[in-house]
């Protein structure tokens, strides 16, 4: 029989949990119960599964089979409704993972609903004439329905001034609050991170270690619990944008999102995964069946630039990137999403946005604009809202369609670039 010892459920999937009960001598049908337990109910341990038998759960619990779902540590509440969550892994390790209660108001791209709206007015920025008007003079969607019939039709490439009245409709859209009634949980993938961008508080950790498939999904889980939502009646959308790099991780990172999509029901149109650019596993990523949205963090307009504030660029620079981003294989309605957080004085510069520009240059994609969120540790200084909006204008005016992102939770350390804090001080050595 299978040594199960130390074996937590969450993490497997459909197989692996019919091998367990067969090992077990129970019926297959308890690896439905089970999965119905672990990934719907969420359950906390064994004795909570009512559909086993006392027995098969006394077995279970002897035989060291647990649930695995990360214990909430601590919550820190932002003033803006964010949550900020401290998890305990089974080891002792800790990581974050943050709840953004309905849509982001603006951080689009991400997955949320002002990243839908965000994409579908960019994607329709490229569609004929009559599209653009329809847009303005109907309801968005049955106008969006009936542009991407024409975008069939008819392949057309930016239109510069079309793009640029699009990008203030959405603009207004967000801030009459229409992305109201959807929320983000931002997930961890690694213990801490190795890729150490220069302006990230996560990287000051170093990394510990990767996370298991079930520890990336049991973040997951663990937020639905505590807040009382339950997809898919709740449109929940996810972001691979904590702690770490799920690239790095790539075999559980990828096994997580499979079971997010088959077993939690969150639909991977709703997710979001971003990468620092490790070049290979883009090119594999595009080979997955199923796949979250690809956002890649660009951050610098040049290589020079980019390999001081993000190392790995001496490995992977900018032309394996934008080759890579070039081949990777959209599909209908997708965009990449490109994050460029803008630091004062260092790559906020007119001439930044127009090289970046350059380098979308006919790219399928928009861009996310974040302006730094500052940290102890931290040597760079938050744009001017002046530079940020002049960067923003350069970009649209070259047809790409380019977003500012507001940030969350920033007061509780919640925003991105920021997670650490408290797992520096859950992990520290007692003194
Ligand atoms: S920005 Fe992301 S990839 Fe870069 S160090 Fe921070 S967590 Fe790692």
């Amino acid at each position: 029989m299978e040594d199960l010892s130390q074996r937590a459920l969450l993490g497997l999937d459909r197989a692996e949990l019919a091998s367990l009960v067969e090992s077990l001598g129970e019926p297959s049908y308890r690896a439905k119960q089970l999965l119905e337990a672990v990934y719907r109910q969420r359950v906390e341990s064994i004795e909570q599964i009512s559909t086993l038998s006392q027995q098969l759960r006394e077995t279970l619990a002897e035989k060291g089979v647990s649930i695995g779902l990360p214990q909430i540590e601590k919550r820190f509440v932002s003033q803006d409704g964010t949550v900020r969550y401290l998890m305990a892994l089974a080891d002792g390790q800790s990581v974050e993972t943050v709840w953004m209660p309905e849509g982001d108001g603006g951080e689009a791209g991400d997955g949320s609903e002002a990243g839908e709206l965000a994409e579908r007015f960019a994607e329709s920025s490229s569609l004929s004439a009559s599209g653009a008007k329809a847009l303005s003079e109907e309801e968005p969607t049955a106008a969006l329905k009936r542009c991407a019939t024409q975008n069939q039709r008819q392949e057309q490439g930016f239109n510069q001034r079309q793009n640029q009245g699009l990008n203030q409709k959405l603009d207004q859209k967000l801030n009459q609050g229409q992305n109201q009634g959807r929320s983000t949980i931002c997930i961890s993938s690694q213990v801490g991170c190795a890729v150490d961008c220069q302006f990230c508080l996560t990287a000051l950790l170093g990394v510990k270690r990767n996370l298991t498939a079930g520890e990336i999904v049991g973040q997951v889980c663990a937020v639905l619990k505590d807040q009382k939502v339950s997809p898919p009646e709740d449109r929940i959308n996810l972001v691979f944008m904590g702690m770490g790099e799920p690239f790095l991780n790539y075999e559980n990172f990828v096994k997580a999102a499979r079971l997010l999509v088959e077993e939690v029901g969150i639909a991977e149109r709703r997710m979001t995964v971003s990468t620092a650019g490790i070049v290979p596993r883009i090119h594999d990523f595009g080979g997955e069946k199923i796949r979250p949205k690809l956002a890649i963090s660009l951050n610098a307009s040049n290589d020079e630039l980019r390999t001081r504030l993000m190392p790995l660029n001496k490995k992977w620079n900018l032309e394996m990137l934008m080759a890579a981003a070039r081949a990777y294989p959209l599909r209908t309605r997708e965009w990449i999403t490109f994050e460029y957080v803008l630091l004062g004085e260092v790559n906020d510069r007119p001439e930044n946005a127009r090289e970046v520009a350059e380098l979308l240059r006919g790219m399928r994609c928009k861009v996310n604009l974040i302006a730094l969120n500052p940290g102890p540790g931290i040597e760079f200084t938050t744009p001017d809202g002046e530079r940020l909006a002049a960067f923003q204008t350069i970009l649209r005016e070259a047809g790409i369609p380019a977003f500012v992102r507001r940030p969350r939770g920033r007061d509780i350390y919640a925003a991105c670039g920021q997670l650490k804090r408290t797992v520096e001080i859950a992990t520290a050595p007692a003194p």
